[in-house]
């Protein structure tokens, strides 16, 4: 018996097992994970941005956790050497229409107390971004970027050094609770653990089905296509440039991010994902697709956004498509600076009614606790979030 078993070794599952055993040193604490490696899946296929808590809804979750994580984030790269680079970001807006959005924008990240915020006109956005263009735009000086694997790795080695397990090829398949325990049964063997954290990811809403929570919000994934720049070319973008994004969706629209190994990425776009942990555009997994299409909140999704998503969909196929919609904020890119790059795929959740959902969401049953959606900025805020599951777990203890 264990007192906490984590289920998923991304950057939150190993954020949280590090927290707890930093307040707890002496407990008895497993990783579930069951890939052959850690951050397999969302935690190493993302554009490895340090949020710096702009766009979220003053006083939310992910508001609180970007603005706290992004800071402790930077102090603990600083303290293990972790490489990453305060390269900065303008949030451009290509037209007048834009202006408004882009103002509420600016808005938020000041009551959010993002740092250093502030609005500059074209000539400035000339000398920020050289090839970039734009009517105005906000320049965040704080956003960073750094490599999440290596994050992920250094919780990981955080846990094992304070005496936690962390085992790989163990998939969670069967959940019963008991009196004063609750047993995972995993294709490893079976492990018996006072209390429960999922952070599952994709998978969130498998878990919580298996522990008799509710089956929604379900997770529906969405994959995110990039390109990569022309190496020759990457000294177009000095910081990361982004659109200013669509307030009906989550997603932060195609953006231009540097990467700590000198590349620049170009995306996500955002389509459905035919598998959920499918990365390339022919992954299909016909059980988890039907379950997708089922589901009466993905079919009110469609009916309210098909035009939305069909355009996704085109600019997923056609890289014309998707080299015009790069070509609003750096005109001078032409066909071939994009090379195909890798994809990712957000776990993402979505209630019944249709509705993307925007926030971080935890859900409680009495010894389990499970993080039902952490999408992005969730590895920016990784250790505030841990802290806040802590806060939740130590009294189960
Ligand atoms: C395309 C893309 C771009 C993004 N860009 C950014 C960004 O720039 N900045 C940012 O802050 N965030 C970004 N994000 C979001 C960020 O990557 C995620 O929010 C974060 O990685 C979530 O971490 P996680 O640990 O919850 O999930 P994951 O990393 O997906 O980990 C979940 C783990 O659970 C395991 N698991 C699932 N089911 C089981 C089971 N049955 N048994 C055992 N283990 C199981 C999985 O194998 C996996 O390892 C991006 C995400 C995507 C997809």
């Amino acid at each position: 018996m264990v007192d906490v078993a984590v289920i998923g070794a991304g950057i939150v599952g190993l954020a949280v097992a590090r927290e707890l055993l930093i307040r707890r040193p002496s407990l008895r604490l497993v990783v579930l994970e069951k890939e052959q490696e850690i951050a397999a899946h969302q935690s190493s296929h993302n554009s490895g941005v340090i949020h710096s808590g702009l766009y979220y809804k003053p006083g939310s979750l992910k508001a609180r956790a970007c603005v706290a994580g992004a800071a402790r984030l930077i102090r603990y790269c600083d303290e293990k050497g972790i490489p990453y680079r305060l390269c900065g970001k303008v949030v451009v807006a290509t037209s007048p229409e834009e202006i408004p959005r882009l103002e509420e924008l600016y808005r938020r990240g000041q009551a959010n107390g993002v740092p250093g915020l502030r609005m500059v006109g074209p000539e400035e956005l000339r000398e920020l971004e050289p090839h970039v263009t734009g009517v105005r735009a906000i320049w965040s000086p704080r956003t960073g970027i750094v490599d999440f694997s290596q994050v992920a790795r250094a919780y990981a080695d955080d846990v094992l050094e304070r005496g936690g397990q962390i085992c790989t090829g163990y998939r969670v398949v069967v959940i019963h609770q008991r009196s004063c325990s609750t047993v995972v049964e995993t294709t490893a063997g079976d492990v018996e653990a006072r209390a429960i954290v999922s952070c599952a990811g994709l998978y969130a809403d498998r878990i919580a089905r298996l522990t008799g929570a509710p089956p929604v919000p379900q997770i529906v994934p969405f994959r995110g296509d990039y390109y990569v720049l022309r190496p020759e070319r990457a000294s177009l973008i000095r910081g990361n440039v982004y659109p200013v994004p669509d307030p009906r969706f989550p997603f932060l629209g195609v953006h231009f991010t540097p990467r700590m190994d000198g590349q620049v990425w170009l995306g996500p776009n955002a389509v459905l994902a035919f598998a959920r942990e499918g990365y390339q555009r022919t992954a299909v997994n016909l059980t988890e697709l039907a379950e997708a299409v089922r589901y009466v909140g993905f079919r009110k999704l469609a009916r309210k956004y098909w035009r939305t998503g069909l355009a996704e969909l085109w600019r997923d196929f056609s890289k014309r498509a998707f080299l015009r919609s790069l070509q609003r904020y750096v005109p001078e890119l032409v066909d071939d600076d994009l090379l195909p790059g890798p994809s990712g795929v957000r776990a993402q959740a979505l209630s019944p009614d249709g509705e993307l959902v925007d926030d971080f969401v935890l859900d409680r049953q009495p010894g389990i606790l499970h993080v039902r959606n952490a999408p992005s900025p969730a590895a920016t805020s990784s250790l505030e979030i841990a802290r806040m599951i802590a806060d939740e777990v130590e009294p189960m203890l």
